[in-house]
């Protein structure tokens, strides 16, 4: 039997860096579902589809190919063969994919692919929706949370790193923007699972929010 490790939270609470430090450390496939709903945003924004526009879904839908390239230090994200895991990140981008996650043709196509991978091997997800609708019998499930102020800090700090000219206050209204869009969606909205641990980061470093999900994992 293989082993699911779900991590879900609000945006920039740190979640995929668990999650990779916990893949390395178990050997386990580490699969950022976000980076799944950023790619298909991509393509929307590229191709000018009409959010509306059910059937320019569904046809776009059929078009889009992710997948996932691990490599030593990260993983590559690749929308119909190309390398996007630098653009997916961008502000562009951000700004758009909590809409597009919203749709529910874009979930179902998403959760479906998203439960393929982790069919026959052992897996940690991170998401929004991991341990309550792609995988709701995940073996491990944990719910990140952090301060509003750190997770803005921390993801200024990531993007200016990458040389985007981004504010403070930009940033702050994506992520109260994301989260409220995520949270009151109709479809499988952000929800905490009734068995998940919590785990709030504000004041954990990241080598122990690692023995934390390892002592869990262990139990
Ligand atoms: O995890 P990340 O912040 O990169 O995700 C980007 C966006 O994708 C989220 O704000 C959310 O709108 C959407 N998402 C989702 N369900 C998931 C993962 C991400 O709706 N499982």
């Amino acid at each position: 039997e293989n082993f699911i490790i779900a991590i879900d939270g609000f945006s920039s609470c740190g979640k995929s860096t668990v999650a990779k430090a916990v893949a390395k450390k178990l050997q386990f496939v580490f699969i950022d579902s976000g980076a799944m709903y950023r790619a298909v945003t991509l393509y929307f924004l590229r191709n000018h589809i009409d959010l509306t526009d059910t059937d320019q879904i569904n046809a776009a839908l059929e078009h889009i190919h992710i997948d996932f390239i691990p490599h030593t230090d990260k993983v590559c994200v690749l929308l119909n063969g190309e390398d996007v895991s630098e653009e997916i990140r961008m502000m562009h981008v951000s700004e758009k994919v909590s809409e597009v996650s919203a749709i529910k043709e874009v979930r179902h196509a998403l959760v479906k692919q998203q439960q393929d991978l982790g069919k026959r091997r052992n897996i940690v997800m991170d998401g929004r929706d991991i341990g309550t609708t792609v995988f709701p019998d995940a073996n491990l499930k944990i719910f990140m949370t952090a301060s509003p102020d750190v997770r803005a800090e921390r993801r200024l700090a990531e993007l200016l790193a990458k040389g985007e000219l981004v504010s403070m206050e930009e940033i702050k209204q994506n992520l109260a923007h994301r989260d409220h869009i995520d949270s009151t969606r109709e479809e499988s909205p952000l929800r905490q699972a009734e068995d998940a641990i919590i785990l709030d980061n504000s004041n954990l470093t990241q080598e122990q929010q690692l023995q934390i999900v390892l002592e869990e994992y262990e139990k």
